[in-house]
């Protein structure tokens, strides 16, 4: 991979996608980032932030979910999918995590470099290093690079990475990625992936990376008639806490 593929790629999705979120403003509470990205696991953005918000609005404090039974957790959440085990999993988390801590107030993390909220967290079942990597960003103001599905595929197609594993993506381009733009990038890919570069049909004929993309599988003859303009969904659970 060259850095100045890598620079073009960025600045290319800045021009299209506009401003990034700002992360460091105003964030939300870690618990608040983890079951929120607990939620959104196999469903869209959309409708796990329905759920993140029945949640809050019935129970108020994550306390409260922790003492709440498994079937009125549920009942907030079937809205998003996999209900059963989803509620199972977060009750289960806040309650592992208010006894080891005495508390689900976790700002006392922020005293931690970013290896040892990786470590802390990685000792619960069903949190992995992009739900991490998601928290350090979004409640913790530091800039990291969550590789999920749509991050992973886009850099492989466009040549950036060559990997069989969202996990290996993250491992070969994390070093890679300038200052600051880490964020940036990640929220810009997974715009891109849902939008243009879809798993299934990618908008090949309209997009704006065409000409850096090493994808073998183009999507040269698609036609889409007109008119021809692209209804995007950039909205992004994490960046409306
Ligand atoms: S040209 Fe097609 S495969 Fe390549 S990045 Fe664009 S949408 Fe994805």
């Amino acid at each position: 991979m060259t850095k100045s593929k890598l620079t073009k790629v960025i600045s290319r999705l800045d021009e299209h996608f506009g401003k990034p979120f700002d992360h460091t403003k105003k964030p939300p509470e870690i618990l608040d980032v983890l079951i929120a990205t607990k939620l959104s696991q196999n469903t869209t953005d959309k409708s796990s932030f329905k759920a993140y918000t029945n949640l809050k609005k019935k129970f108020g404090t994550w306390d409260n979910v922790a003492k709440a039974s498994e079937k009125d957790i549920k009942d907030c959440i079937k809205v998003c999918g996999l209900a059963n085990t989803k509620a199972r999993n977060i009750k289960l988390m806040l309650q592992q995590m208010k006894k080891k801590y005495g508390t689900l107030e976790l700002s006392f993390l922020q005293e931690y470099d970013d290896e040892k909220v990786y470590e802390e967290f990685l000792q619960y079942d069903g949190i992995g290093v992009k739900t991490i990597s998601c928290v350090l960003i979004f409640a913790m103001g530091r800039d990291a690079f969550p590789v999920d599905t749509h991050v992973h595929r886009v850099l492989n197609r466009l040549g950036l990475v060559n990997t069989n594993s969202p996990v290996k993506t993250f491992e070969e381009i994390k070093d890679k990625i300038p200052e600051d733009k880490k964020y940036e990038l990640h929220s810009n890919l997974i715009k891109f992936g849902r939008n243009f570069c879809r798993s299934n049909n990618p908008l090949c004929s309209k997009c704006f990376l065409y000409s850096l993309c090493k994808y073998e599988f183009k999507n040269e003859n698609r036609k889409l008639k007109p008119p021809v303009k692209v209804t995007e969904n950039n909205f992004i659970i994490l960046e409306n806490l």
